[in-house]
């Protein structure tokens, strides 16, 4: 068992299995980012070693994020051997959190794999819009590998970033869309992480007005659903689908907080928020057996910090946390 010094027990990791993208979306990256030297990256071996570790220590519930997950080169291995896992049911869950473009070609095989759900971020229903917010990003492909998915049997939660001035028309829309999809769906505010080109403090939209807009329009009923994240859950009446807010900035989450984060060179923050980290790569490549692997995760854990200090800083337009959100992936 892997408990904090504040007594919450860790079952939960995400892993980014990459810092690269096939797409560039406004609020997450720059345009021309500078990513890792591929021997910076633990191989999908050691991943799995890693993911193994936790597992033994407790861990019940793996994300692969990224990046993009889908487009580190034979994922799909990673992804059928964590499978195993939960077949084997020493793990309970494994998604995936995914921008969904390489969904047409992968869907069924991670289906087969074992995965039950996985998130689709998809900012806007508009396809010029689409590929405005995502820069590179090709709305037609995405929407063919969200019916893919769908078709696989895979159980699908949109992702939506609000972003003022940019989709905030489309809230109501996208609730019925996903209404008729059988989509549940989690609207999240941005998140100050990263240089971006652009300024954040202009797409910040807190949800707490956005809720409010909903109610006039939607019967929204608070639901004690939970995952241990910083999402907060109601039902919207007139689907019967969930609805999510992910509030980092204007909720405290942190009291609750069951996960860690491992990027794709194996350093493992023990908060979102916080720039604390504790690296394993080397643990890992210096020692045939597990244990000081889970010394160091052991140690990090007793780092983990009661809650993280984001804040939209209005005066100095600086990012709250100097890394990407594609580092560690949301
Ligand atoms: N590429 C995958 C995707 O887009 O789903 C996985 C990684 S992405 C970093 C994970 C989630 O973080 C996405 O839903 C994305 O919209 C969200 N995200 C990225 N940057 C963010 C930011 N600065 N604030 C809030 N959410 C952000
Ligand atoms: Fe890529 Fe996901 Fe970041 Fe968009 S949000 S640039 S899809 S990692």
């Amino acid at each position: 068992m892997l408990v904090d010094p504040f007594g919450r027990e860790i079952t939960y990791v995400r892993i980014s299995v990459t810092d690269r993208c096939d797409f560039r979306c406004v609020y997450c990256m720059a345009e021309h980012m500078t990513f890792l030297p591929k021997r910076d990256l633990l191989t999908l071996e050691e991943l799995l070693r890693l993911s193994d570790v936790f597992i033994r220590m407790g861990v019940k519930k793996i994300r692969l994020t990224g990046g993009e997950p889908l487009v580190r080169r034979n994922i799909v291995w990673l992804i059928e051997q964590l499978g195993e896992r939960v077949k084997r049911r020493e793990l309970e869950e494994l998604t995936i959190t995914t921008n969904g473009s390489q969904l047409p070609q992968l869907a069924e095989r991670i289906a087969a794999a074992g995965v039950r759900r996985i998130n689709v971020s998809l900012d806007t229903l508009d396809p010029a819009r689409f590929e405005a917010i995502t820069r590179w990003g090709r709305f037609t492909q995405v929407m063919a590998g969200i019916e893919a998915a769908k078709a696989a049997g895979l159980a699908i939660k949109i992702n939506m970033v609000a972003l003022r001035g940019v989709n905030e028309d489309e809230f109501d829309r996208m609730i019925a869309w996903c209404g008729e999809q059988g989509f549940d769906l989690t609207l999240i505010e941005t998140m100050p992480m990263g240089e971006i080109d652009g300024d954040r403090t202009a797409q910040y939209l807190p949800l707490s007005i956005v809720r409010r807009r909903l109610e006039e329009k939607w019967t929204l009923t608070d639901i004690p659903y939970r995952t241990g994240g910083p999402a907060r859950y109601v039902r919207v009446e007139e689907t019967g689908r969930r609805l999510g807010f992910i509030t980092p900035l204007s909720h405290n989450f942190c009291e609750s907080c069951n996960r860690v984060r491992v990027t794709c060179t194996g350093t493992m923050y023990m908060c979102l928020g916080q720039e604390d980290k504790a690296e394993l790569r080397e643990v890992l490549r210096t020692s045939e057996s597990d244990g000081p692997v889970e010394a160091a995760i052991r140690a990090a854990i007793a780092r983990k910090p009661k809650g993280h200090d984001f804040v939209i800083d209005r005066r100095h337009r600086r990012p709250a946390v100097a890394r990407h959100m594609s580092v560690t992936g949301g």
